[in-house]
Formats: C-alpha cells, structure tokens, sequence
C-alpha cells in the first residue's frame, strides 16, 4: 500500500505527479511494456487541472488577474471543472459559457463547483451572437480583469504539460520511454509533453490518437484544412473540426484514427481487465495501441507511454451505460458474453 503521511495546504497541491500504472491483461499478447499515465488521480479527475492552474498562475505572474477577477472559458467538460476548482481555492469568479447540448448533469456539477453557466443555442453558428463563442468572447470584453482561458487557441495549454507530464514521464521511466501514444482535442497534452520528451530523447516516437469525423490526421499530413473529414462522432475531448494553435503538428509523428465502437468497448476492457475506471478516450487511447500492435509497431523491448486522461465516472450516462450503449448499436455487431448484465 502506498505511505503518504504529507498534509497538503490546499486541494491544488495535488494537481499534477499522476502515477504511471504498468498495463498487465490488456496487453499482454502485445510486443513490448505498456504503461498507463492516469491523469483520473488528479484532484479534478483530469488532465485538465494542470492547464487550469499553469494559465491561471501565468495571468497572475503576469499581473492580469487579481483577487476577484473573473475567469471565462467555453467549456462543460473537464476544462471547466479544473477551471471552477482553481478559481474556489485562489478566489476568482469562474464564468462558463456552455452549449445546450450539455447535459443537466454536467452544468449542475459546475454550479455546484461555484461556476457560473451560461447556457447558450447549440443550433447556431460559432459567429452567430448567442453562440457559446461569442457570448464567451463578449463577456471577456466586457467583464474588467477578466482572462479568456481559450483552451484551443493558448499555447500555455502546452507550456503546462511541457513543465509538468513530460519531465514526469521522463523520470518515470527512467528515460527509458519508446513511445508516447496521446489523444489529441486541443493538442496540448501530446505537444507539450512530445516536446519535453523530445528534447530528452529525440528518438521517442510520439503518435497522436484522432477520431473518425476529425480533420487532425488529414492535416498533419497534408497541412491542408479538409472539410470532407467532418462529421458527427461520438467521442467527446478526441479529435477537432478545426485547427487548434495549440497542437504542435511537427512535434507529432503520426496520427491513428480509432472508431467510437472499438472505444468504447476498450473503455469498458480497461476497467474490466486492469480494474481502472478511465474514460472513453482512454478506451480510445488503447485502441490506438491495439491497432498499432498489430501493424507491428512495437519490440519486444519498447517502452510505451499511453496517456489516459479522465476519471470513467464522467461517462455514466454514456459508454458505461448498457442502455446507451444498446442505443448506439454498439452491442449489435460482436457478440460480447461479458457485457450482457446477470439477472437473479
Ligand atoms: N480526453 C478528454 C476526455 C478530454 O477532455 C481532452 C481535452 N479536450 C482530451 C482527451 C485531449 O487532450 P488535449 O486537449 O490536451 O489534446
């Protein structure tokens, strides 16, 4: 069992040193060690707690934000938790501007977390005034000493995991990491991180996970902007319909497309074979691997570093429900004895 006997001043202080989990069933007819970083032991269950305070303490550093100024960000999901927890601790207004599309769910953890949500059409364009972006990007303008944390478009969202998953890897592994295997939404976990390890070892392979639907791979091999690659996918926080600054395409070398069934049905593998509950890009992440095991990307002696990055419990209503999961068709195609519940 693991002795901590530290007192910690406040809930930040355990932002970020995430364990790194050796993958034992899920892997094991794969070539090579697999290592999980399991970002769900952040304070806020995610990855994004590091970018919340990284940016938050920068605009501090900087001068911009003061005691009761207000923080805005146009997020329902994990950003915006990190975002409300850290502006409770450092004693900010956090102000979210989020699509209907949310659920009820989500905007009530929020609320609970001391944000304030304003819930926009999800129907309308990005340019439309009562759009998410728009409202966010009015707000901002109006609201003095406020900060846009504009997740998409800050490269601080790599400066974050380059000061803090990279080293972390680094040391982890004893330098001893093969490859880094990452989903990629605003790109800002695999870029920082690839960064830092890249400058360590310049032979680390990094490849990026991308949905079915998301123009990502498609651009970093054309750096061409397709808007045939989009359509409606299933995944959320994997993938983008558009080109976030904050993604190093060249600190990348490869993107792999993974579909929402395969996903989801390794989200639940995860939990069901290494009894961590991740998810459903973590579930996205192994497929990733999976499918490059089979490809023949990996030695015997490859280190691999897969980055998992929320907690399962945000997914209830979704790929761990059976319902949900029955609803999508995902139950129809293989025959999956271990899902079916038991009835006594
Ligand atoms: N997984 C989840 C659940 C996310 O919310 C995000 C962020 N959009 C990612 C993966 C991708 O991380 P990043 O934005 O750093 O590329």
């Amino acid at each position: 069992m693991k002795q901590n006997n530290q007192v910690f001043d406040n809930v930040l202080d355990l932002i970020g040193n995430t364990p790194l989990i050796r993958l034992n069933k899920i892997t094991s007819k794969f070539k090579g060690n697999f290592f999980a970083k399991v970002e769900a032991f952040n304070p806020g269950h995610s990855s994004k707690d590091r970018i919340a305070l990284h940016i938050i303490e920068e605009a501090e550093r900087k001068g911009i934000l003061n005691p009761g100024d207000t923080i805005i960000e146009t997020t329902s999901g994990n950003t915006g938790f990190s975002i409300a927890m850290v502006s409770i601790i450092k004693g900010y207004d956090c102000v979210l501007a989020v699509s209907s599309k949310s659920s009820a769910d989500k905007i009530d953890m929020l609320k609970t977390m001391g944000a304030k949500v304003y819930v926009c059409p999800a129907h309308v364009s990005a340019d439309d005034p009562r759009s998410y972006y728009q409202v966010a990007k009015r707000l901002h303008e109006e609201i003095k000493g406020s900060v846009y944390i504009n997740q998409y478009f800050n490269e601080l969202n790599i400066d974050a995991h380059y000061h803090s998953t990279g080293p972390e890897i680094w040391n982890q592994t004893e330098g001893k990491i093969t490859h880094l295997v990452a989903c990629s939404g605003t790109g800002g976990t695999i870029s920082g991180t690839a960064k830092y390890l890249k400058e360590q070892n310049p032979n680390i392979k990094v490849i990026g996970v991308d949905a079915f639907g998301s123009v990502l791979k498609k651009y970093h091999e054309t750096r061409e902007f397709d808007e045939k690659e989009i359509y409606p996918y299933r995944i959320e926080g994997l993938g983008k319909n558009l080109i976030p600054t904050a993604t190093d395409f060249d600190a990348i070398d490869e993107f792999i497309k993974v579909t929402d069934e395969e996903s989801a049905h390794t989200a639940r593998l995860i939990a069901k074979t290494e009894g961590l509950f991740v998810g459903y890009t973590s579930g996205a992440a192994m497929q990733a691997i999976a499918q490059l095991n089979e490809q023949g990307e990996f030695n015997e002696n490859d280190n691999v570093v897969v980055i998992f990055p929320d907690h399962g419990s945000r997914y209830m209503s979704k790929v761990y429900s059976d319902k949900w999961m029955n609803e999508q068709g995902f139950f129809d195609s293989v025959n999956h004895e271990t899902e079916k519940t038991v009835q006594y």
